[in-house]
């Protein structure tokens, strides 16, 4: 009796190992997101699709993928599905325990912020510099789920605070040039920022950088100085392609103090083919300056958080919360995912990020849009209303669920597997359930009831 137990479950497990097998090779894709509403400006896509991934990469991009060929379907119908959001402009570089110090302290580590929000590639817009990039890397970008890649100060000890960040002497193009070309794809561009001298000197250096290393410069222009107006280095000392940020503080000239529409600094750089994004932070985007200047037609290429200790928890919030403030000001769901997504991949010349092109990164967000009234706060602690919230229910990083707010890629508790657990490493990064590919465990009996 006892042997012809044994055998009988001998078989059977001989069964189901027969069965995943003969199924795994049947499943040539990992994941299906089916039937949401797919928004990918490069390709121009903005309609229901399934979107399939395998191995980390986009595989496919259909009206209609059979849910056989995947080892687990997830349904987004009602959703958007956007290429994962790249937030161009953040503060990472948390590990070294500096106060006072966006190369310390006041940084964030990225992963509890990204892919809640349906952020997977964060830039760090300068927390470090050419002499300290390498630490940067080993204990932050090495280690976190989110991409991270960096913008270079060109101060070589990065964003430690004015005594560091005002010294002409550490401002050297050519040892940023050469840190930022020993990290090709890591380091996407040199980054100025919170200088307060007359100087031309660190926005020359940054662009002479930029030159050799052949990535754009990111300006936060810091101090407004007569010495050097918006208006000569947008005109003048920046490139087409260079990026400036902080684009609606109305603090260093963006707004005509005549009309509150764009200055002339503003049209003449955008113009050129300068790059505004909108780097919100703790002080840097203003009402009376982004109403008027969305209003006479001056949207942002890029919507950028600037997260920091300080922003994170005031008006700015997080990446959906500033695109939200573009919805509440006019843009649509297409327009501002175009913002956080290709328009910035494009802009750190990564053009293989922002996107769901086939043999892409399969990094993806799953945005809802929640419709009531809600208030969105800038940096003088003043609020728009507005009516649309974006959600992020589920995050896919690397071909696999990262973050899934409801639970949409989960099984019922009490309920049998939807797709073989033995496989579930192909999809997600949560732990599966124990016992490989046995039904759900029954509730013990021993645990009392209350
Ligand atoms: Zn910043």
């Amino acid at each position: 009796m006892l042997i012809a137990k044994y055998c009988s479950f001998a078989v059977m497990t001989i069964g189901v190992a027969l069965l995943s097998t003969g199924t795994a090779s049947a499943q040539e894709y990992d994941m299906i997101l089916h039937g949401g509403h797919v928004l990918d400006a490069k390709n121009h896509v903005d309609a229901v699709e399934d979107v399939a991934v395998k191995d980390g990469l986009i595989a496919e991009v259909a009206s209609q993928i059979d849910p056989k060929k995947a080892v687990k379907t997830v349904d987004v119908t009602g959703f958007y599905v956007t290429p994962g959001l790249i937030d161009l402009h953040e503060h990472v570089y948390a590990s070294t325990g500096e106060r006072d110090s966006y190369a310390g302290d006041n940084s964030v580590y990225p992963d509890g912020f990204s892919f809640r929000v349906g952020v997977t590639t964060v830039v760090d817009a300068g927390s470090s510099g050419w002499r300290n990039f390498e630490d940067f890397k080993e204990h932050v970008i090495d280690r976190s789920k989110t991409r991270v890649l960096a913008e270079l100060n060109i101060v070589g000890s990065g964003m430690r605070g004015s005594k560091y960040e005002d010294n002409l002497d550490d401002m050297d193009g050519d040892a940023t040039a050469k840190m930022a070309l020993k990290y090709p794809g890591v380091v996407v561009g040199i980054k100025s920022a919170h200088f307060t001298g007359p100087e031309w000197k660190p926005y020359e250096q940054a662009v002479k950088s930029d030159s050799i290393a052949n990535i754009p410069v990111m300006i936060d222009y810091g101090s407004r100085r007569i010495e050097r107006p918006l208006y000569d280095l947008l005109s003048t000392k920046l490139r087409p392609g260079d990026i400036y940020t902080h684009c609606y503080s109305g603090l260093r000239g963006e707004q005509d103090p005549e009309t509150g529409k764009a200055s002339k600094a503003m049209l003449i750089g955008r113009q050129r083919g300068i790059y505004f994004d909108v780097g919100h932070g703790g002080g840097s985007f203003s009402w009376t300056v982004a109403i008027p200047l969305m209003q006479s037609g001056f949207p942002p290429d890029s919507i950028s958080t600037d997260l920091h200790i300080t922003s994170m928890n005031a008006g700015m919030k997080d990446m959906l919360n500033v695109a939200d403030k573009f919805l509440a000001m006019g843009q649509t769901v297409p327009q501002v995912v175009t913002e956080m997504t290709w328009n910035p991949a494009h802009e750190i010349k990564q053009d293989q990020l922002g996107n769901l092109s086939v043999g892409a990164p399969a990094d993806i967000a799953v945005l809802s849009v929640e419709k009531g009234k809600f208030g969105f706060v800038d940096m003088y602690n003043t609020k728009l209303m507005g009516t649309q919230k974006l959600i992020c229910q589920l995050t896919v990083r690397n071909g696999k669920v990262v973050w899934d707010l409801n639970g949409i890629s989960s099984d019922l508790w009490d309920a049998p597997p939807s797709s073989d657990p033995k496989l579930a490493k192909r999809w997600t990064s949560f732990t599966e359930r124990p016992f490989g590919g046995a039904a759900h465990q029954k509730f013990p009996a021993s645990v009392p009831v209350r």
